[in-house]
């Protein structure tokens, strides 16, 4: 059967939803547990109650929405996280999280009874921009990561508090156990945030897997003295070694793998004043790989690349990785099921890898999961230039839907 989402009620909810946090150049600054994200959950946690759900919030804050089954068997989820990069986009998360309450209001719509239970999740920090690592609250859930320490991550954006102070002042410390129990599958929907299916003009990606990838801190360490006296030669000026190192990381795809990708997003060099040599460094290094050989390697060079300019410049680093996620192979039960309801639209599709890291990484691990991708106009993502048209929204609404269905249906 083929069910059709209520096109006019999902635009409005998307334009509500992104009203909360949103910015004045149409993007979205709705970091995890903060004021606005707040707002975002109430407006959720309502919505839900409005489609008479059980409503339930773990320990780290994950949102819950059971939909009962004709059966007590084990339930489908489905979501994704309604928090924001800083001036991110309206698109990233939210629009995951709206499909599949979509999907729910249109079952009611429908009078459907499923097999099986239907849960939709917001999971708490998926952007790992207030709170690193990112995915934590799938990561806790699935057992990825302790609650523990999920609870006493520390707010590395701006303030000083941790996770679970943040939980209980927004007042979603929830006593529900983030343990996952018993899953049938997990289906996401989420923007491509890549250049790929607007190239090919395709409406719908059905991603199939997830990149592997790393997180890596390095400090690099020399010694500051007066910009002015001190000769060349009797420098550790910590932030040449680190630009030199840095020029070899960023080649790393080229040497090794032309289709991974590296970036040096976040540095920190100290004291950062103009007449002094910098005597410390602190730099992110985020590389992701089809293949986890490559990323194993890529390390190996990065290291290599350490080494040398830290001889070359009298200095001394330290490497710590604080993520690491293998390549993710997602279930073909759930792109079989993908594929079918696209088709039944006519929409033009391909398979994808997705290059960006989801919760359906760690909802992998104890479910039959896989992704929706939608296209993200001139691959922008992480930014308020964010953008799918709403045509494609609504293509990814409809075979989320009918994908959510035939999961929940027992064969
Ligand atoms: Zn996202």
């Amino acid at each position: 059967m083929d069910v059709q989402i209520d096109d006019e009620r999902f635009e409005r909810t998307v334009e509500a939803y992104s009203e909360i946090g949103g910015t004045e150049n149409g993007g979205l600054h709705r970091l995890a547990l903060t004021d606005s994200d707040k707002e975002a959950r109430d407006t959720f946690v309502n919505d839900l109650e409005a489609l008479d759900l059980d409503v339930s919030v773990d320990e780290v804050g994950n949102i819950f929405g059971r939909r009962d089954g004709a059966e007590d068997l084990a339930p489908v989820f489905i979501g994704s996280h309604l928090d924001s990069q800083p001036y991110g986009g309206r698109f990233d998360g939210q629009l995951g999280v709206l499909t599949a309450l979509e999907t729910l209001r249109t079952f009611d719509d429908h009078d459907i009874m499923t097999d099986r239970p239907v849960v939709i999740v917001n999971w708490t920090n998926e952007e790992g921009a207030r709170f690193a690592p990112a995915l934590l609250g799938s990561s806790a859930f699935t057992g990825r990561a302790s609650v523990e320490e999920t609870l006493s991550t520390p707010d590395e954006y701006e303030g000083t508090v941790t996770l679970e102070e943040e939980l209980e002042r927004i007042g979603y410390d929830g006593d529900r156990p983030c343990t996952a129990g018993d899953i049938h599958s997990y289906l996401e929907l989420h923007i491509e945030c890549g250049p790929e299916l607007e190239a090919n003009g395709n409406s719908i990606g059905i991603a199939d897997a997830i990149y592997a990838s790393t997180w890596l801190e390095v400090t690099v360490r020399g010694q500051s003295k007066h910009a002015g006296p001190t000769p060349m030669e009797d420098r550790q000026d910590a932030f040449a070694a680190t630009s030199e190192a840095v020029r070899d990381i960023l080649s790393i795809p080229d040497r090794l793998d032309d289709e991974s990708v590296v970036t040096v997003g976040e540095v920190h060099v100290s004291p950062n004043k103009r007449n002094i040599i910098p005597g410390e460094v602190t730099f992110s290094i985020d590389f992701r790989s089809g293949s986890d050989t490559v990323v194993t390697e890529a390390k190996n060079e990065v290291e290599r690349a350490l080494t040398a300019s830290c001889r070359n410049h009298g200095t001394e680093y330290d490497i710590a990785e604080i993520m690491a996620k293998d390549r993710t192979d997602f279930s073909s039960i759930v792109t079989d099921a993908i594929e079918d309801a696209t088709n039944s639209f006519d929409y033009p599709y391909q398979y994808i890898e997705s290059v960006a890291g989801h919760d359906a990484m760690p909802m992998n691990d104890i479910a039959e999961s896989a992704m929706i991708l939608v296209p993200s106009v001139g691959g922008e993502c992480h930014s308020e230039n964010e953008f799918t048209r709403m045509d494609d929204c609504l293509a990814g609404a409809n075979v989320f839907a009918n994908t959510t269905y035939t999961l929940a249906t027992k064969r």
